[in-house]
């Protein structure tokens, strides 16, 4: 018998869901490069109900207990009396989401020596110490695929908003009024514009996909190039660093992991070489960017424009600069986890529990460590070493919010 730590976000301040806006999910079988969505063998939920929440539990609970195995769900995990912390010394697995991230520092896993596998309900496994699961032997997995379409369009969405000032004109319709220079004062047209992607992995190419048909001049940087074929159908340029990229796009979205190699990339520095008046769209890590560089951009002008859902930590507290500094579009983190997206990420943890407890080999997409090492796409796509550091501020979000 195991004992399964889940940390999930709160419920609804309206309580658990009774109804849905909508009564069914498209039918997606594969994504573009082939890969099967999740196959668990079950799901005990229905599709496009509320999982990622307490009362949701991931639809795992009938599973597990059916099973003979104790699953603890939980929303307290920051500060050292959080649940979280009280649970560790005998969890086997610890199950969160990047949304509501339980951070698996060094010194919580050292506070659980029956750890075997933390799992992310999600896509990026940044909030867990990467180097000390290693050098544990725990594995790390996440559900490789399964929000990277939900995050692009998160992207495409957040890019509009900003460029054609669509929030700020919101507001004038909420406050009553019908102030159109107002609005328009600070909106432009993204068509001709310069678009780049920092990564084009599966988010970063689905958005340059997307944006396509926009008739925009797209730009990417990547570690690795894409095949020439795709190069030539969507007329890419390449960068070698984000420097080169930075100096010619108006709008630049990051879209690569978070990792010692990525940490604070857009930094008071790197900013100098954005184009002045340039839109960032962040929805991959907040800690991809120094946080202070990004508000005092947006109040010198050198940036336009400011969006994303990411933020470092989460939650943030109230006095976050990324709450109140000009021109952004910020929400909490929610593009990864759409009623769709929880359909796919829950059957995939699923599938990955089940792999575990039948002692079957894990997806080797879906692996991030793996028996000391970085294996499957954290081979791929991370650097070795911690990005959690700074973590431990999430838990000013209770003290400082009202
Ligand atoms: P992929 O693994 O498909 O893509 C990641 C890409 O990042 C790869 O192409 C990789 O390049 C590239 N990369 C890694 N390091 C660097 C670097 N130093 N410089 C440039 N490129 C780099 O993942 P996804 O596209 O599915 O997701 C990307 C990230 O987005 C996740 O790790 C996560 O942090 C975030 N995300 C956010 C969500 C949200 O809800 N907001 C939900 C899902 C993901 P290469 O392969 O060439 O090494």
């Amino acid at each position: 018998m195991a004992k399964i730590v889940c940390v999930l976000y709160d419920d609804p301040v309206t309580g658990y869901p009774k109804t849905y806006a909508r009564d069914d999910l498209p039918k997606i079988e594969r994504y573009p490069d082939g890969q099967t969505l999740p196959t668990p063998k079950g799901i005990d939920f229905t599709p496009g109900s509320l999982l990622g929440s307490v009362s949701g539990e991931l639809g795992l609970r009938k599973y597990l207990e059916s099973a003979g195995h104790q699953l603890v769900v939980t929303s307290s995990k920051d500060g050292a009396d959080s649940q979280l912390d009280k649970e560790l010394h005998d969890a086997e697995i610890v199950i969160s989401q990047p949304f509501w991230p339980a951070y698996m520092t060094a010194e919580r896993i050292a506070k659980a020596p029956k750890l075997k596998m933390i799992v992310t309900a999600g896509i990026g496994s940044d909030h867990t110490d990467l180097q000390a699961a290693m050098e544990r032997g725990i594995t790390v997995a996440e559900v490789t695929y399964c929000n990277s379409h939900s995050v692009a369009e998160h992207v495409v969405m957040m890019t509009l908003a900003l460029v054609r000032n669509y929030l700020p004109s919101y507001d004038w319709v909420r406050k009553g009024g019908w102030n159109i220079a107002d609005c328009v004062a600070r909106s432009y047209d993204l068509e001709g514009m310069n678009v780049g992607t920092v990564a084009a992995g599966r988010i970063g190419l689905r958005v340059l996909r997307l944006l396509k048909p926009f008739d925009v001049k797209l730009h990417y940087m990547d570690r690795h190039r894409l095949p020439e074929a795709v190069e030539r159908e969507l007329n890419l340029t390449h960068h070698t660093s984000l420097e080169s990229l930075s100096k010619v796009c108006d709008v630049v979205t990051l879209n690569c992991p978070l990792h010692p190699e990525t940490e604070h990339m857009v930094n008071a520095q790197s900013l100098k070489n954005f184009k002045r008046g340039a839109y960032l769209i962040n929805t991959a890590r907040g800690k991809l960017c120094d946080a202070n560089a990004i508000a005092a951009a947006l109040e010198s002008g050198q940036l336009a424009g400011y969006a994303g859902d990411v933020w470092f930590p989460q939650p943030p507290a109230a006095d976050h600069p990324w709450r109140h500094m000009p021109h952004h579009g910020m929400t909490p983190h929610i593009s990864g986890t759409s009623l769709s997206a929880q359909t796919r990420y829950a059957a995939g943890t699923r599938e990955i529990l089940e792999c575990y407890f039948e002692n079957r080999p894990i997806r080797n997409e879906y692996l991030v460590v793996k028996g000391g090492q970085l294996a499957g796409v954290g081979a791929h796509s991370y650097s070795a070493g911690n990005a959690t550091g700074g973590s431990e501020d999430a838990a000013r979000f209770k003290a400082t919010s009202k």
